[in-house]
């Protein structure tokens, strides 16, 4: 479940919380944890560092700005599926999966298997040679996607992914202004911070020529889940906020980041058209909804009934491989004919064995059913907790993308923060 954006601001504060947290979590809790069900995998006995030593080094190795979870963070030393080991062997069943990313489980044994095969037969060459690995998964890569999405690009994360993705939309349209939503997340590159709409994440650098419309966002968002309201404040700013036309418009369907935001219901469609009218094109970053997490489709943007011009993916599309992609059109792939777009590593065979080899574990063992499953179970039983509970502010989401909201205040909508941070430290144990 991706519930976490909205904490991180405070991820380093201590946890002080209310009765009605305690209350929530001792319903849950015993002096035991609860006992996970049988699972058929002893990891292997752990002879590393301890927590406390890879803490020290990482401070002391690695950039101040990386955080953790957890007052104590957890030192995870092995994977199997849906579980995570720590070091004494202790299992956890990972509700994160490694910030929405594993898709198949982890260390699934078919992903491993044709990521250890190709790399003894060759990691890298580069695209100035032939292989058929590229190819091959790109073939079946759109064969996943609808309509004229037949061009890929491979890269390496999702933020290399938007950056090449709104480099395509201005050089296609010859229009420089992008659109993207409030509270959106696509990226930490300097090109696409820009495009982010998080304070949290945004240094302060050139943002481009970006604007962030109103987000539809039916639980705080001003319009509810009213999607013409919000589509009218997208003309709104085209017409009085750029120079009237624009390069294109960037969204997550659900936003990961921003805390499991699913945007209204109806608002793509009508987006789409006030863009495309506008001279822009439409991109859907799929980095976190891709890939059948949302359970009922493949596709984030397919929940709203929508075909994009350009569409951006990382995370679940390598089950933890760093890779990423965008696919378009041939009309929009070919201005970018006029100069070469080159990327060392992009589709370089290991990766795209095992990139290959997710999409037919996602198909071969139904882990899109899976999340439907799963997910609607899940959104029931936190959504009975919601009737109990008045700290539970809001649960929302698809699939195995469900958010969480904990405020102290149903009507203010105030932000329960130490008290989350309390549910944290409580749902690890
Ligand atoms: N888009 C979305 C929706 C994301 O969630 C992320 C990462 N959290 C990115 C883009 C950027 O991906 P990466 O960290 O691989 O650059």
């Amino acid at each position: 479940m991706a519930f976490w954006g909205r904490i991180l601001k405070r991820a380093l504060q201590p946890a002080r919380p209310s009765s009605d947290a305690a209350a929530l979590c001792s319903s849950y809790s015993t002096n035991a944890p609860p006992q996970l069900p049988r699972f058929d995998h002893l990891p292997k006995p752990y002879k590393g560092p301890s927590a406390d030593a890879v803490l020290e080094k990482r401070k002391k190795f690695l950039g101040p700005s990386l955080f953790y979870f957890y007052e104590k963070p957890l030192n995870i030393v092995e994977g199997k599926m849906q579980y995570l080991f720590d070091e004494s062997g202790r299992r956890y069943l990972d509700a994160f999966a490694g910030i929405v990313t594993v898709s198949c489980g982890h260390c699934h044994p078919e992903v491993l298997d044709a990521i250890i095969e190709q790399s003894k037969l060759l990691q890298h060459a580069t695209t100035i040679y032939l292989h058929h690995a590229i190819g091959d998964f790109a073939e079946a890569l759109t064969s996943k996607l609808p309509g004229d999405l037949k061009v890929v690009y491979f890269v390496n994360s999702g933020s290399e992914a938007n950056e090449l993705a709104t480099l395509m939309a201005r050089m296609y349209t010859g229009n420089l202004e992008m659109i993207s939503l409030r509270n959106a997340y696509h990226g930490g590159s300097s090109g696409t911070i820009g495009l982010t709409a998080l304070n949290t994440w945004k240094y302060s650098i050139p943002q481009g020529e970006i604007h962030h419309v109103m987000n539809p966002d039916p639980y705080r968002g001003p319009f509810g889940s009213d999607a013409k309201a919000y589509a009218r404040d997208v003309q709104d700013h085209i017409d009085f906020g750029t120079s009237g036309k624009v390069a294109g418009f960037i969204a997550e369907t659900i936003q990961g980041v921003g805390g499991a935001v699913e945007l209204a219901p109806g608002y793509l469609k009508l987006v789409y058209d006030i863009v495309r009218k506008a001279g822009g094109v439409c991109i859907a970053d799929e980095v976190q909804t891709g890939f059948g997490r949302t359970g009922g489709h493949y596709w984030g943007f397919e929940t709203q009934g929508v075909i994009p011009d350009i569409v951006t993916m990382a995370k679940g599309i390598g089950n933890g491989l760093p890779l990423g992609a965008v696919v378009t059109t041939p009309e929009i792939a070919s201005v970018m004919a006029q100069k070469i777009q080159f990327n060392t590593y992009g589709g370089n065979p290991v990766c795209s064995a095992g990139g290959h080899a997710v999409l037919r574990v996602i198909d071969k063992e139904k882990r899109q059913a899976h999340c439907a499953d799963i997910g609607s179970h899940l959104i029931s039983r936190l959504k009975e907790l919601q009737q109990k509970y008045d700290i539970i502010g809001d649960v929302r989401g698809r699939g195995l993308m469900l958010g969480v909201e904990l405020v102290t205040d149903r009507k203010e909508k105030t932000p329960a923060k130490a008290e989350t941070l309390h549910l944290f430290e409580k749902l690890k144990e």
